[in-house]
């Protein structure tokens, strides 16, 4: 048995057993770990309020037999603001499913950490956290090796300036000169001015510059448009969550809880 310390963010968070939760915990060292919390669902037990949805807690984890166990910790940040709104709630969960789909497999890297953190802080305190959670997602692509060629055009290199078609089977943007351009079809979308050079200071800003700008209606919707057809490609995933926003009573929200009861 060894002890193991570490900062972790709670991606998820399910009822195991009688009264124990299972935690999905992305932690910048260890990468996302599966974590019990005994007892958790317990109104009087101390892992409780680190058993919380999006929580950032210290732990401290027990590790036997390739398994990790919380043992103690204290909360960091609760993040309660997300719990305010449906909108904030909703666009966590959908960035936490992708962030746990992609961190599931991959070596641990500090960069997810550090990106989901910059993330969920922003959707907290956004007035527009669904385009954050879809932004996230770009970037989060982008980071794991699957960022959409954005500057010039994907068959001839040319740079191009202003508008352009983004072609998903070459998964960049295209010139309008007929040889490139010639075999554009349904598998592509049009992107604005605006939604380009948005899309561009997301793949490569800073993180402590990521969500600082402005855009019009128009770039939100054409933006959304694309980096929900491009997270789906690339994931391989239809995401569901953000429909909820859409259709509000047509949807199973106790996977939306926070607290165990
Ligand atoms: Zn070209």
């Amino acid at each position: 048995m060894t002890k193991i310390s570490s900062k972790g963010f709670v991606m998820a968070s399910f009822p195991y057993r009688d009264r124990d939760r299972m935690l999905h915990i992305l932690t910048p060292e260890y990468g996302l770990i599966s974590a019990s919390a005994r007892g958790a669902c317990s109104v009087k037990s101390k892992l409780r309020p680190l058993s919380n949805l999006f929580s950032l807690c210290n732990y401290e984890f027990f590790y036997q037999k390739e398994r990790f166990y919380v043992d103690d910790g204290d909360v960091i940040e609760a993040f309660v603001g997300l719990s305010e709104s449906i909108e904030h709630l909703t666009a966590a969960s959908h960035a936490a499913e992708v962030f746990r789909d992609l961190t599931r497999n991959s070596p641990p890297d500090s960069r997810y950490f550090d990106l989901w953190a910059y993330t969920v802080y922003e959707i907290s305190q956004s007035e527009h956290p669904v385009l954050i959670s879809r932004l996230s997602t770009l970037r989060l692509l982008a980071e794991a090796g699957y960022a959409p060629q954005l500057d010039s055009c994907c068959i001839c290199q040319r740079p191009i300036k202003g508008k352009a078609d983004f072609s998903f089977r070459t998964s960049g943007i295209l010139c309008g000169r007929r040889d490139c351009s010639g075999n554009t079809s349904e598998d592509s979308i049009r992107l604005s001015e605006g939604t380009l050079a948005l899309l561009r200071h997301i793949l490569t800003a800073n993180l402590n510059r990521l969500y600082r700008f402005t855009v019009t209606e128009d770039v939100v919707e054409n933006a959304s448009q694309f980096l929900d057809l491009y997270l789906c490609e690339k994931m391989e995933k239809n995401y569901k969550k953000l429909d909820l926003l859409e259709n509000p009573f047509d949807i199973d929200l106790s996977g939306l809880k926070r607290n165990c009861d």
